[in-house]
């Protein structure tokens, strides 16, 4: 969401005479885009502008100089508490006030004197009109946000504080950016939201529509070939969401479906409202509908009173599901949240082992899936070059990277690749009726995409 939201920062400045700078110290304007998930984002946040500082005064130096912005939800969070303790910040946003952004920066200015500005309501309707008049980035792939902000109040996590309460964006203004989408050439679209499959956009006939149901109308759009939604609640997969994975072939075979841990006892403290055996019930309606899907997850170990009895529940889970990818988090304390709150919170050295035990869980699972597709034929729809000579990168129907042979002609192209080898996280190929070489070249175990 996040590296969507800058990406609307730079569409709505483009206009204004801005354009992209590929190093922050050469600019004009920065904008730190921030995340205040945990903690250890969130610090990041100011040693970051110590830098920047730094980098400010060279400029300054040189007669030029650099505006500094925090924008995100570090910036919602803490307001103007970040300009007290770092002078050198001119303005701070919240991620629901950013496409006011020019209009900031002229108030910046306005009569030559510096005006330090904070802006952080909420008025998400407003700023989704905005973007949509602003136009969009088009690659190959793109994010479409459908839903913003969060009411289930999970009891370690920021998020409903910091992105506000749930907005489903309607039906119309989804479906006229996605018919731009397609027209600009985009072939794949990730409809996103922090609870995207609660998503209820209304109709225009009174009426609201699912995800379900607007995937099937998004299917219809000539040129989506692939389409994909992140991220999803548990108890918010529905039966028409399920089925559209058994009945819409553009719907990739692909969840993330968070967990964040195995036991009842921890899941009711975090009030994540299912059970493991509801977890896992609804991962076997979803692999009934759809035998193929993969599935990824998000954990949380270490949280308030998890004991090794609740750990090893997630171990087994773990081992139950069968993940092709995963995300595993130690606990981290949030303000302002219940469980910063509770008793028996634990300590580091505990969560870092059981974070590490968790990882290597996940981890050879991770392995064991993309090893099993060595030898099998995907349909791999192609980004962008890749880093060696006459090599492009593309995604399998599991989001893996797959690096082929290729020149930047097949970008847009969905074409079959017959899977030879892979890495830690990424998978290389050729093209399926292509015969093979002598030797097929191997990709070295641990290298990244
Ligand atoms: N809405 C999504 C996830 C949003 S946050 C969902 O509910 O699944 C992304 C992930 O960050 C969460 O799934 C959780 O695993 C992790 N997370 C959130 N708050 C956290 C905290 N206080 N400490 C550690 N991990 C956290
Ligand atoms: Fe946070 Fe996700 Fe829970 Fe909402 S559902 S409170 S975003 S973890």
């Amino acid at each position: 969401m996040n590296v969507y939201d800058s990406e609307r920062m730079a569409d709505i400045l483009t206009p204004h005479g801005y354009s992209l700078s590929d190093r922050a110290d050469d600019a004009d304007l920065v904008i730190l885009n921030t995340c205040h998930i945990r903690e250890k984002a969130a610090e990041k946040v100011y040693s970051e502008l110590g830098r920047m500082r730094r980098a400010q005064q060279t400029r300054r130096d040189h007669g030029a100089d650099m505006t500094i912005a925090v924008a995100g939800c570090v910036a919602q969070a803490e307001g103007d508490e970040i300009i007290r303790r770092a002078p050198v910040v001119d303005m701070v946003f919240g991620p629901q006030t950013y496409h006011r952004l020019p209009e900031m920066l002229a108030r910046l200015d306005r009569d030559g004197a510096r005006r330090k500005i904070v802006e952080t309501d909420f008025p998400v309707e407003e700023k989704f009109d905005t973007l949509s008049a602003a136009g969009s980035h088009a690659g190959v792939t793109a994010f479409l946000t459908v839903q913003e902000g969060c009411d289930k109040f999970c009891t370690y996590c920021v998020v409903p504080y910091t992105r506000g309460a749930e907005f489903s964006r309607p039906v119309a203004d989804v479906l006229a950016e996605a018919r731009r989408l397609a027209a600009a050439g985009v072939r794949e679209i990730t409809l996103l939201g922090q609870n995207v499959n609660a998503y209820h956009g209304e109709a225009g006939d009174g009426g609201n529509w699912t995800l379900g149901r607007l995937i099937r109308e998004i299917a219809e759009i000539s040129g989506i070939a692939r389409i994909r939604y992140t991220t999803s609640y548990p108890s918010e997969m529905d039966h028409d969401l399920i089925s559209a994975h058994a009945e819409v072939p553009q719907l990739m075979p692909y969840l993330h479906l968070p967990v964040q841990s195995g036991s009842d006892r921890v899941l009711e403290a975090m009030n994540r409202r299912h059970s493991a055996a509801e977890y896992l019930a609804l991962v076997d309606k979803i692999r009934t509908a759809r035998p193929d899907i993969a599935l990824s997850s998000d954990f949380i170990v270490g949280f308030p009173g998890e004991n090794r009895r609740d750990f090893e529940a997630t171990l087994q889970l773990v081992e139950q599901v069968g993940f092709a990818q995963a995300y595993s988090f130690k606990y981290s304390a949030r303000p302002g949240t219940p469980a910063a709150a509770m008793p028996y919170q634990i300590e580091e050295a505990e969560k870092s082992d059981r974070l590490a035990v968790l990882q290597q869980l996940l981890t050879a699972q991770q392995r064991a899936f993309n090893a099993a597709c060595v030898g099998k034929d995907f349909d791999i729809l192609f980004e962008k070059p890749g880093r060696a000579a006459n090599q492009i990168v593309g995604r399998s129907p599991y989001l893996q990277p797959v690096h082929i042979e290729g020149t930047a002609e097949l970008i847009g192209d969905i074409t079959k690749v017959r899977i030879t080898a892979h890495g830690a996280n990424s998978l290389s190929g050729r093209p399926a009726d292509r015969a093979a070489p002598a030797h097929d070249v191997a990709i070295r175990a641990g290298t990244p995409a």
